[in-house]
């Protein structure tokens, strides 16, 4: 008992909290979203390793994966590359829905094990590559990316040394992330003849002025790791992707069947957890649609949550959020929000809170990466009897 407190009090200084601005005012979502059809929706997973059981936390075994394609096959999935998801809404009346299968990192595995699944079920994909380590140990080499292109796979820029840029100092971490992505675009097109048009953040991290190098660097959108479904109020430069590894793979279909919530305003639009606040409120304006306004449900790993539903207007609703103890300990946290339809259907929306000052060595001892989605999920699963 006293050697847990013991560490307890070793995390918590150890990884004090010291996050940088926050944006204070509400701001409506319209700038960054999309002009997808109000009807549509693209559910997008992230993956990392296939049938690699030495990395469980970024691992799925081969054979999960197959049956994950072979569930979105039998379920009528129409499943392509992220820019042709945000393109091309139509999809074709036969299908009922669009699934997107994103890879981040660039394995061999991917190669190895995932791709010639992917073929047998005539599936796309998106695969984001740090170039850097493009054909060292165990990263796929330009033949195999190559390859992987000719067989369908889009290519997307996941910057040159996938740094945790937020821990670089202000004065100069603009100025590395955008010469690290434009150096990764420019090796891209000279080894595959062609420059990404879709950006994923490494670890899902970004501040502001970041999303918006992404945008000024010409890509047209950007996919960032907090869970959720995209729809036409998503922004366009932090696309929400489930992440699916062993610890989920039996979640997936309950994944995929999933909706986006439409939440057409929010306060803060950051993500950078606020320096004087360790258990900030995250308020949003939801349109109420079919949803079950008294039925609207928060998780957050490691804390209780607080959660008030208000009436906003005829067709709104606002949702305030506030963890009921401090999050300053880790450095991802999720507000995960959920809510049923008047048909039995679900609706997730989640916002990552990021304390660039506690360090990923703090964060994977204490709480590992994928452990923040987890527990979410698991405890979603448990309360709604799945
Ligand atoms: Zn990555």
């Amino acid at each position: 008992m006293r050697l847990s407190v013991v560490a307890l009090l070793l995390v918590f200084f150890g990884c004090a909290t010291d996050s940088k601005k926050e944006t204070v005012e509400e701001q409506t979502l319209a700038a960054n979203s999309s002009a997808l059809n109000e009807k549509y929706e693209v559910v997008c997973f992230v993956y990392h390793r296939f049938g690699d059981s030495r990395y469980p936390s970024t691992n799925v075994s081969t054979k999960d994966f197959e049956s994950h394609l072979s569930w979105l096959k039998a379920n009528n999935y129409r499943v392509v590359t992220l820019s042709q998801a945000l393109e091309n809404q139509a999809g074709g009346s036969a299908h009922v829905r669009t699934a997107v299968i994103t890879i981040d990192d660039g394995y061999k595995s991917f190669f190895e094990n995932a791709l010639p699944l992917l073929k047998k079920f005539g599936f796309q994909a998106t695969l984001f590559i740090n170039t850097e380590t493009v054909g060292s140990d165990d990263y796929m080499d330009w033949s195999e990316l190559e390859r992987a292109t000719a067989a369908g796979v889009e290519i997307g820029n996941h910057t040159h040394s996938h740094s945790y840029f937020l821990n670089i100092d202000e004065t100069n971490r603009y100025a590395t992330f955008e010469g690290e992505i434009k150096n990764s675009q420019q090796l891209i097109e000279k080894e595959l003849g062609h420059k990404p048009k879709v950006f994923a953040y490494p670890y899902g991290e970004f501040d502001p002025e970041m999303k918006m190098i992404v945008k000024a660097l010409g890509f047209k959108s950007a996919a960032a790791q907090n869970s959720g479904v995209i729809n036409a109020t998503t922004d366009l430069f932090e696309l929400p992707r489930f992440p699916m590894s062993e610890n989920y793979a039996d979640m997936f279909e309950e994944k995929a069947k999933m909706h986006a919530m439409s939440v057409t305003a929010k306060q803060p639009e950051s993500h950078m957890l606020p320096r004087k606040n360790s258990r900030p409120t995250l308020s949003l304006v939801i349109k109420k649609q079919k949803l079950i306004t008294d039925q609207f449900n928060c998780f957050i790993q490691g804390s209780k949550c607080k959660l008030k539903v208000t009436p906003e207007s005829d067709s709104t609703v606002r949702v305030t959020v506030q963890s009921e103890s401090s999050i300053a300990r880790a450095r991802r946290t999720l507000y995960t929000i959920t809510a049923p339809d008047n048909s039995g259907e679900w609706y997730w929306y989640s916002h990552l809170w990021i304390n660039p000052a506690v360090s990923e060595s703090c964060t994977k001892s204490n709480f590992r990466p994928s452990r923040y989605h987890y527990v979410t999920d698991s405890l979603w699963i448990r309360q709604n009897g799945k």
